[in-house]
Order: C-alpha cells, then structure tokens, then sequence
C-alpha cells in the first residue's frame, strides 16, 4: 500500500522520487475502489502562487521550483494522485486553471476569495487568494452551497468558509463538507481571534448541515494546543473527531499524555524562512465521529523524504503538505 513515484519530470526540471504509504486503520478496505460508502478527502493549503513566489520568503526554495508554468502541473499532480472524492483547498488565486484542469478529471468545483486578500496587493497577481471545493460530479450531486465572511465579535473579519452540501448519488447519503482558512500570524491576540472565527465558523456548520454528517477540513492555522482546537472538539452539536489522530492511535504509540491533540501529527507544514524553521500542525480533516469511521490515511512524508531544504521544493509545490483519508459512512448498511 504505497504510492511509489518514479518519474516527476516537468519540462527541463526534474525532481525528486516519493514514496508514501497508507496507514490502513481497518482491515478490508481497498484504496484502488471507491465506494459510495467512503469518502476520500484531501485537504490542502496549496500555497497562493503570488504570496509563496512575492512574499514569503521560503529561503532554501530555489525561484525556479515557484514558477507557475511549471509549479501548476506539480500541484495538479498532488490532486490527481490520490484520486479524491472531495478536495478542499485554501491559498487558491488560480481557481480558473484548476476549475478548467480538473473538470478533464470529472471534478466540478466552487470558490470563495477572501475580501482583503494580500494577494491583491502584489505585483503581478492573479487576483484575491481564497477557498475551493471540488468535488467527483459522477458520485455527488451538490445540492447547495454556502459561503460565510467569518465574523469576530459580530464584525467581518478578512477569513472566509465554504461549505457544500452533497448527496452520493447511489446511496443518498447527505454530507456537509466544508474548507475554512483560519488568520495567520503567532501571539495571544491572534490565537484569540482564531478562536472566535472558529466559533463563528462552527455556528455556519451547525445553521447549514441541517444535521447531516459534517467533513470539516481546513488550514486553521493553529497547533493543537490553541484554544480553537479545542472549540472543535467539544462542540456537543457536531460531535467532530480529527481524522490524522488515527496515524498515532495506529501506531505502536506510547504517548501517554491524554491532552487533546496529543496525537495529531508533528507537523503538517514545514518551511524554512530568514526568520528560522518552522514545523507544526496546524491544518486538520475533521468528521462526525458517529457518522463516520476512518479507514486509511496517507502518512506525512518523513524529513529525510523531503529533505534539508524542506518545502516548497521541485518535489513539494508548497509549504504545506496535503492531508488525504478515507472516511467511511458508519450509519449505512455496507
Ligand atoms: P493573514 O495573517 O491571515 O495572512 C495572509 C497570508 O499570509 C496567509 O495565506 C498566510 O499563510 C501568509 N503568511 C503567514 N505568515 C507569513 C509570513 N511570515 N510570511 C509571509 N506570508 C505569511 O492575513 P490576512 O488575510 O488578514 O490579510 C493580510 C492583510 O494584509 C489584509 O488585510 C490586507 O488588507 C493587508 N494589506 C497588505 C498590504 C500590502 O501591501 N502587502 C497593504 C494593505 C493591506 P499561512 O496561512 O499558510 O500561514
Ligand atoms: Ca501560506
């Protein structure tokens, strides 16, 4: 069960061979077939083109390994691959390329900019960055959409939310999935503003799901320790578990610290900036937990794979890595 990737040749740039493997949570599950009782999602802050190639300052990145003529069809590459059912993306400021490349895959797609973007403040940009889901058109039919400006005290704030409600065609089964973009940035003030889009963002959950079982993915751009995390996790109405902490409870893992978020991943992103290294999780898929059982989920690269460089890279078009699981419905009968 591993993705072994030979050849990543693109124009006159090539890169590097990956391997990843699955960590299979329950015996039985094939991850060649896609059944109408599993979801597979992919989560992704695939990096603006203008932040990461005008403002970012990834230090150890070579210019060449940004230069979207060729960092596109990367990033293509990382979609397809794993041949999701549903994918949400964050930093997206070419949804007109992605909608027109996977729509050849059988994915239709929506998008939501920020109001503020900083992408509109660089030169050369292709307009606002913002949120995107797409979705397999042969296996749902997206019954509504929703987008939410995510409020802080009652007042707008420059994050938004998308959420789509989708049926399985087969089955009938209804999903809410929804991609959110949390505000950047380190120190207590921000980590209390996250916290309030948070809330924010959970009462947009809770207002459009209707009840249904909800797939909440998102760069929420705070480690497992900030109190967004756990705003999450203990909302009664949602009832929501975080898929990655599977890998941990997978594993022969004698973490015994019970804290919350003990068992999420090390990291999720990993750049090097003149500032230093940064290394942390801080992107997440969470689900129902009693609507939803997880079967698989694709491991994170290791540093060796990735390299001393870390990412961006020639083999990794961003600083974050894309999360992929297997989610099954668990109030169906298989
Ligand atoms: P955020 O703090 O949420 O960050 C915006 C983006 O910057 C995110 O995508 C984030 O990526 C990225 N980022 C985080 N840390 C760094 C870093 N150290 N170096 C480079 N990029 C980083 O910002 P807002 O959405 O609130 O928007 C920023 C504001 O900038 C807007 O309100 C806009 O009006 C304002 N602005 C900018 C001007 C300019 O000339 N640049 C002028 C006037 C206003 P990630 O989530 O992956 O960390
Ligand atoms: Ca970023």
């Amino acid at each position: 069960r591993s993705f072994h990737r030979t050849d990543r040749q693109f124009g006159d740039i090539t890169t590097g061979v990956r391997l990843l493997h699955w960590n299979v949570i329950s015996k039985g599950c094939d991850e060649a077939v896609s059944s109408p009782n599993n979801i597979r999602v992919l989560q992704w802050n695939l990096l603006s083109q203008a932040l990461g190639q005008m403002n970012d300052n990834f230090v150890c990145c070579p210019d060449e390994a940004l230069e979207w003529k060729t960092r596109r069809f990367h990033i293509v590459e990382e979609i397809v691959e794993y041949n999701p059912d549903v994918i949400c993306l964050q930093e997206v400021d070419h949804f007109s390329f992605l909608k027109t490349i996977l729509a050849t895959q059988g994915y239709e797609g929506m998008f939501f900019p920020k109001p503020d973007s900083p992408c509109l403040y660089i030169k050369g940009n292709n307009g606002p960055d913002g949120c995107a889901i797409f979705y397999r058109k042969d296996k749902f039919e997206l019954l509504k959409m929703e987008t939410r400006v995510l409020e802080v005290w009652r007042v707008q704030s420059n994050q938004v939310a998308i959420a789509a409600l989708l049926r399985v065609r087969e089955t009938g089964c209804e999903v809410c999935v929804v991609t959110t973009h949390l505000k950047a940035r380190n120190g207590a003030l921000l980590s209390t503003l996250r916290n309030e889009q948070g809330k924010d963002l959970l009462e947009f959950v809770s207002k459009h799901c209707g009840g249904r079982p909800v797939i909440l993915c998102g760069d929420f751009n705070a480690e497992p320790t900030e109190p967004i995390y756990h705003t999450v996790l203990t909302n009664r109405q949602l009832r929501l578990a975080s898929a990655y902490t599977m890998l941990a409870r997978n594993s022969d893992h004698d973490n015994n610290d019970d804290t919350l978020g003990a068992l999420e991943p090390p990291y999720t992103t990993w750049k090097i900036r003149e500032e230093g290294e940064v290394c942390h999780t801080i992107d997440y898929v969470f689900y129902t937990s009693d609507s939803f059982s997880v079967d698989a989920v694709l491991n994170l690269p290791s540093g060796e794979d990735i390299g001393e460089g870390r990412v961006p890279s020639f083999s990794y078009p961003s600083d974050h890595f894309s999360l992929v699981c297997d989610l099954r419905f668990t109030d169906t009968k298989a």
